[in-house]
């Protein structure tokens, strides 16, 4: 790949993956059949064994996940900045108000100490993200949600397959969501996950993805109707996944435990090339986890961080910032929200970036990463 930018992350597609996508559209079903179905399970089985609702995005995962735990306005959500977006305004679409608790210096994920000072009567969701694939401590998190009766939220975005303290993610929060989009540990193209450990929970998301819409019998309003129907109780939206992308999901999660061997590979040897490096700082990694790697954050210290990117760039490596802090975004700023207020996670994105990282780049591509990058710094 030496001639052309090597991405920052990409997809991987085998012949098997093909021939499951083509085998659906050789079928019957084109969306909600067999495959949504045989996915849906397989993605609980790698969670813990826990009711997973398969949908088009991890931005309608989120939706769904707050909308299935009800919040609304007057309630609050705790998140941190360091994520995507998406984390935060799904909760804000509905409502309710983001409160940003500040991240640890060196893993950049949310700080439970932080977040402990910040949950109120008020506060819903304790919703946490695995930042780069690195499970949070969800042992420290959970209690501090349950003493205020809120949830905990893992968006696994980018952790899917990483356990901690044994435990896989899917089991680590009371809900958990995922993305499939190609940049992540797998995927269905555009795709997404919510998985809750409580059967109501896990009901309402999958009525909220299918418009609301359900069928039980024994749960009917309108009593005297026939074979035919369905009603609605709340508002939902149509965020169903189709069979075409669920086999392919299906066919993906077969290769998750190699995707992450290889993604943890790459890590140890950029860790390794970067140890000695000045000017550079690898991410740490807690005794207690084993990530899926989804990105690789490198820090490029001494202001210079600018100054780097674009010139990996300018040298064929396409490099990425993961993420500008999510309070920093112009439609959080309209609401009140100024920077300064999480120094950690400012301090981190002054300084990050994320270097070529999936399972199809050769050691060959990884090391003319390594020899560019420390050639920039040194
Ligand atoms: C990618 C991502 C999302 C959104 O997922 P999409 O599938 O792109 O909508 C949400 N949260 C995090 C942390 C992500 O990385």
């Amino acid at each position: 790949m030496s001639d052309r930018m090597l991405p920052y992350g990409r997809q991987s597609i085998n012949d098997d993956d093909i021939e499951a996508v083509a085998a659906v559209l050789r079928g019957d079903w084109l969306t909600t059949g067999p495959a949504v179905s045989a996915f849906e399970e397989a993605v609980a089985e790698v969670s813990g064994g826990h009711p997973a609702v398969s949908c088009t995005s991890g931005t309608a995962a989120l939706h769904i996940a707050y909308a299935a735990l009800d919040i609304g306005p007057g309630d609050e959500i705790v998140t941190t900045p360091m994520t995507f977006v998406a984390t935060a305004s799904g909760a804000t679409l509905l409502g309710a108000k983001v409160v940003f608790a500040d991240v640890e210096e060196d893993t950049a994920l949310i700080d439970p100490a932080i977040v402990s000072e910040l949950v109120t009567e008020r506060t819903k969701v304790v919703a946490a993200v695995d930042y780069a694939g690195h499970p949070c401590d969800y042992d420290a998190l959970q209690p501090i949600a349950d003493r205020v009766g809120a949830k905990t939220l893992d968006d696994a975005a980018h952790s899917i397959g990483g356990t901690y303290r044994g435990r896989p993610v899917g089991d680590l929060a009371d809900v958990t969501t995922y993305s499939f989009f190609p940049t992540k540990n797998l995927t269905t193209a555009e795709g997404g996950a919510v998985v809750a450990k409580d059967a109501d929970i896990a009901r309402r998301a999958k009525e909220f993805h299918n418009i609301g819409l359900m069928r039980d019998p024994q749960r009917f309003r309108i009593t005297d109707e026939g074979p035919w129907h369905q009603e609605v109780h709340e508002f939902g939206l149509n965020y169903r996944l189709t069979d075409v992308g669920a086999a392919l999901g299906l066919s993906q999660l077969k290769r998750l435990a190699g995707f992450k061997k290889r993604r943890a590979e790459i890590t140890a040897r950029y860790n390794e090339a970067f140890a000695g490096v000045d000017g550079l700082r690898t991410p740490p990694q807690r005794d207690d986890v084993d990530p899926a790697w989804h990105l690789y954050p490198v820090r490029v210290l001494g202001g210079r961080r600018r100054e780097v990117f674009e010139k990996l760039r300018a040298s064929g490596i396409g490099v990425q910032v993961n993420y500008i802090p999510v309070h920093w975004h112009p439609v959080f700023e309209d609401l009140g929200y100024r920077r300064g207020m999480c120094p950690n996670a400012e301090q981190f994105y002054a300084e990050e970036i994320s270097l070529p990282m999936f399972p199809d780049l050769t050691d060959a591509d990884v090391d003319r990463v390594i020899d560019t990058l420390t050639a920039l710094v040194s």
